[in-house]
């Protein structure tokens, strides 16, 4: 079903949450009223309209002729766009004297305006070509810089606005990305919880009470999105845009993004000439393994937790020197000594079974997420997305050096039990 603006207040008014965003439209025909919601906006002056090639396509030229009234410059990149720093200042210096960046376009072109409209203090309007990802209602921007990603701060755009017309017609596996990003909702929330649990770390259900019924029906109609049903791509759409809010109030990725964004992450480390997959791909295949494993490692505790120290020979064997150091410093944080070992292991003793009952309720059962993926006809195995068996171990046995998040990869390392 379409969505408007009041259809995301009323979920986040049940949460207690206003919109951080002064509007949403997910509906056939949306890019048609641009002159209109613009002015509606407030928003007067110079536009400077970004996209790449295939956005421009998509929706950029038709945006544009909609705006002949107006002062309108555009940049349009050519294929194989990253979100690298450079295009970012591009992006700033083409916008000299603009009151407003119109983005048109997904996961990249998103990032890259998103920080470029932040560091200009110009607003910036986006126009979603894909339900590929959750970034679009998120205040950080994912730039890469010295060739490493990083996740800068940026502002939530002004508007979202999504053209259902131009969503059916985005390329299949950009549609199977968000719903792969859509799925680790489980995982990430289990893993989140677990550290809380264990070592008081900050948690919010909220970000998850936005997404539960938006998700389940996303989930129990994935067969439609490969038919590109019209109803199925608008309701992935909405679960993208309430999970990227879900982060903005958690003030951090850490709701939607734990030991399944990890190995993702291990594996563009590890292995960086693997061929290009998008990122919701892996996190769907990243996002099994994870349940799995949250899973069996349940149903083998209580578990007996050894103190948990950075070992600097596995940091320097693994990584380049300065990301070997970065990542060091970092996994302190999630460290702790043998009197901590001492009392988590006597709490999982004591508590096991409240304990695993919190953890299962946020929990979904593997073959449920399987199905999910299989019926959108979506990679659901590492061999799927070009990956070797052995690479996707060796990523899965070593992500949880790359971040200071505690997840069940560390309970795995600590308990070594694989499954
Ligand atoms: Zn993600």
């Amino acid at each position: 079903m379409p969505y408007t603006k009041h259809d995301f207040e009323t979920i986040l008014k049940q949460a207690g949450l206003p919109l951080p965003v002064a509007d949403i439209q997910i509906a056939p025909g949306v890019c048609n009223d641009v002159a209109k919601n613009i002015e509606r906006l407030g928003i007067s002056g110079d536009i400077l309209l970004v996209a790449d090639m295939h956005t421009f396509n998509a929706a950029g030229r038709g945006l544009m002729d909609r705006l002949r009234d107006q002062e309108l410059r555009h940049l349009v990149f050519p294929e194989g766009l990253k979100p690298d720093v450079q295009y970012v200042t591009q992006i700033q210096e083409e916008a000299q004297n603009c009151r407003l960046i119109l983005a048109v376009g997904s996961g990249t072109i998103n990032d890259l305006c998103k920080r470029a409209s932040y560091q200009l203090d110009i607003p910036y309007i986006i126009y979603g070509t894909a339900p590929s990802m959750n970034g679009y209602a998120s205040a950080n921007a994912s730039i890469i810089e010295h060739n490493l990603k990083h996740t800068l701060p940026a502002h939530l755009p002004t508007a979202i606005y999504m053209d259902t017309e131009v969503l059916t017609n985005a390329p299949m596996r950009l549609i199977h990305s968000g719903l792969g990003d859509s799925l680790c909702r489980t995982t990430a929330q289990t893993d989140w919880l677990l550290s809380h649990l264990l070592f008081n770390t900050p948690y919010s259900a909220v970000p998850f009470q936005l997404l539960m019924e938006t998700e389940s029906r996303v989930f129990s109609r994935a067969e439609t999105l490969a038919q590109r049903d019209t109803r199925a791509i608008e309701d992935l759409s909405a679960l993208l845009i309430l999970s990227g809010l879900g982060m903005f109030f958690a003030g951090g990725s850490q709701p939607a993004s734990q030991g399944e964004h990890l190995i993702a992450h291990a594996i563009e480390a590890f292995f960086p000439a693997l061929p290009e997959t998008y990122h919701g791909e892996q996190i769907g295949v990243t996002t099994l393994f994870m349940s799995r494993l949250q899973h069996h490692l349940l149903d083998a505790g209580p578990w007996a937790l050894p103190p948990y120290q950075a070992d600097t020979r596995l940091f320097e064997r693994l990584l380049p020197a300065e990301t070997a150091k970065h990542c060091q410093m970092e996994f302190q944080e999630k460290a702790y000594d043998s009197q901590e070992s001492a009392a988590v292991t006597q709490y999982l003793q004591e508590n096991w079974v409240d304990f695993r009952h919190q953890l299962q309720k946020t929990m979904l059962p593997t073959s449920t997420l399987e199905n999910v993926l299989k019926a959108a006809c979506a990679p659901a195995t590492p061999e799927a997305l070009g990956w070797k068996a052995e690479d996707f171990h060796h990523a899965c046995r070593h992500a949880m050096l790359l971040r200071n998040r505690f997840t069940f990869l560390d309970i795995a390392r600590l308990t070594e039990n694989w499954g």
